[in-house]
């Protein structure tokens, strides 16, 4: 099954000149879905991580499952003032402006293994600040993932430079 054919390509999303890759359409899919995910599984179950880490929002639509499936605890990075309770805040730097990002106090306990997972890696600006976040709170990052690579943006370089392993499932040049 080539899991590349349940990705729609729409041109023009969000915004003149983008070309959105959705995953909508694999997820609808059972069984390219259940492949997605039983491949996601095989990369991160040798990482042994004690806990995934999901960034807001379609990584919460592959991390939750895996815990699961893993017998492991799911803990969501949020945009700012979506989290409940005591938080934790970190900002960063967009092409134009900033934006911050929180995980809740106490939700990582220090030096637990965590993999944090997302649906694309396109710049890596997003995941390089959730690393940042999980190692504020004292979180051991021992890799990321995705479903699907933009390659041509260089975003592995940015997370390798962090000292940040990289795998997806899906590549695009
Ligand atoms: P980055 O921060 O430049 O790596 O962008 C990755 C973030 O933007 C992820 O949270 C993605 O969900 C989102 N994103 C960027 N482009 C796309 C796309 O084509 N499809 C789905 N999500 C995207």
């Amino acid at each position: 099954m080539n899991l590349k054919d349940h990705i729609r390509h729409v041109p023009d999303f969000p915004k003149p000149g983008i070309l959105f890759y959705d995953i909508s359409t694999l997820l609808a899919h059972a069984a390219a879905w259940a492949e997605a995910m039983r491949q996601v599984k095989e990369a991160v179950a040798p990482l042994k991580p004690d806990l995934l880490v999901g960034i807001e929002s379609r990584g919460f639509l592959v991390a939750a499952p895996l815990a699961l499936s893993l017998g492991i605890g799911f803990v969501m990075v949020r945009k700012k003032n979506k989290l409940p309770g005591a938080v934790v805040s970190h900002s960063y730097d967009l092409e134009y402006g900033s934006d911050t990002i929180e995980i809740q106090e106490g939700a990582v306990a220090k030096g637990q293994r965590v993999v944090i997972l997302d649906d694309l890696l396109a710049t890596g600006g997003t995941m390089t600040a959730a690393v940042d976040l999980c190692r504020k709170v004292g979180a051991e990052v021992v890799g990321t993932n995705y479903l699907i690579e933009l390659s041509f943006l260089n975003g592995r370089q940015r997370l390798a430079d962090k000292g940040v392993g990289v795998h997806s499932l899906m590549v695009y040049d």
